[in-house]
């Protein structure tokens, strides 16, 4: 464990760490916790039940089917990863059922390097945060993303930018936005310096 960067993360107020703890075990989780760290972040669904302890806050971060939307709502306090409008219309429908309301952040493909890579195209964000907006059972707590993977540090400050824009203007029509989850292992330095206000770190932790 990386104790140095676990009491460095945990000290700086302007971004929450969410500790990623995916290919890890529940000791080495329990060992987090120990350390002070509170908020866990999962990216996959069956691996999240396999570690889930309701002791602990937990984020779903990865990309997230339909037909699995029935066993993390409730469960995670926050699901990163909304990005299409299919995927909340079933969260609103299982968090209905449970009565109770589920905060959501929309993931935004901010990159245009990778076509693997997961999250809704910037165009279509309007839309969806408006017909979030109206599903009485989440709430739209924020915008993640995942930048591209390069050394080009100008090009990934860009795309933290791009997204910091985009939060502040939505922000401003949807106050219930506080959320910029945005920043990793290898730069989440760069993601706070330019807005970020939740780091998602995994393998810099146990290095
Ligand atoms: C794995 C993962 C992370 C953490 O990546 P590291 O490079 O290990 O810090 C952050 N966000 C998402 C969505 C992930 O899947």
């Amino acid at each position: 464990m990386n104790t140095k960067l676990i009491e460095e993360r945990l000290a700086d107020p302007r971004a929450k760490l969410v500790a990623v703890t995916k290919k890890h075990t529940r000791e080495e989780v329990d060992e987090l916790y120990r350390l002070g760290v509170r908020t866990f972040g999962e990216n996959r669904v069956q691996e999240f039940l396999e570690k889930y302890n309701p002791n602990y806050d937990w984020h779903l971060i990865g990309h997230l089917q339909t037909n699995k939307v029935k066993y993390v709502v409730g469960k995670v306090s926050l699901i990163e990863s909304v990005d299409s409008l299919k995927l909340a219309k079933e969260i609103e429908k299982q968090a209905a059922k449970l009565g109770i309301v589920q905060d959501i952040l929309v993931e935004v493909r901010i990159s245009r390097q990778d076509e693997n890579k997961t999250g809704l195209d910037p165009d279509q964000l309007d839309a969806l945060l408006e017909e979030i907006s109206k599903m009485p059972h989440l709430r739209l707590c924020g915008l993640m993303t995942i930048a591209s993977n390069t050394n080009n540090q100008a090009l990934i400050a860009h795309e933290f930018d791009t997204m910091k824009e985009m939060f502040d203007k939505e922000k401003a029509k949807y106050p219930t936005m506080t959320i910029l989850s945005m920043g990793m292992s290898h730069d989440y330095q760069l993601a706070i310096e330019h807005g970020s206000s939740q780091v998602r770190i995994g393998t810099a932790l146990f290095a």
